[in-house]
């Protein structure tokens, strides 16, 4: 499922510009525009999940399959010793500001604590 309106959405249709640093028939990946980190990377489903809130049992797999990509690709740019950070947002208390799921993949850097 697309949302014609929503911004990652967007990126996978191409009709937005964006890195793209990896794709599949059900992912994609690419570097978040406001980088916070050295890598930041974003890793997304192409169907639209608006919020955590929104997945179901069926989604367990799809969800399984984020964090290993997000695993290889921090293993691919050599920073899975040193460490990293897969965050998540969810609503607005979460910081949520772009309402189709994803992963932020954060390192190489030392991180400062979640607060
Ligand atoms: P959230 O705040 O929803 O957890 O994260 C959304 C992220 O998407 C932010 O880190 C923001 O920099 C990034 N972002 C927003 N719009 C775009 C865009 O058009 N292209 C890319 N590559 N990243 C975006
Ligand atoms: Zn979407």
């Amino acid at each position: 499922m697309s949302d014609p309106d929503c911004i990652f959405c967007k990126v996978v249709r191409r009709e937005l510009p964006s890195e793209i640093v990896f794709e599949n028939d059900e992912l994609i990946a690419f570097n978040d525009i406001g980088a916070q980190a050295p890598t930041h990377l974003l890793i997304i489903p192409k169907t639209h999940i608006a919020t955590l809130n929104d997945l179901g049992a069926e989604h367990a797999d799809l969800v399984g399959r984020m964090v290993l990509k997000a695993r290889d690709l921090a293993a691919e740019r050599g920073i899975d010793d040193d460490g990293y950070r897969l965050v998540a947002n969810c609503n607005a208390h979460g910081g949520q500001t772009v309402y189709h799921i994803h992963l932020h993949l954060l390192g190489g850097r030392q991180l400062k604590a979640l607060g």
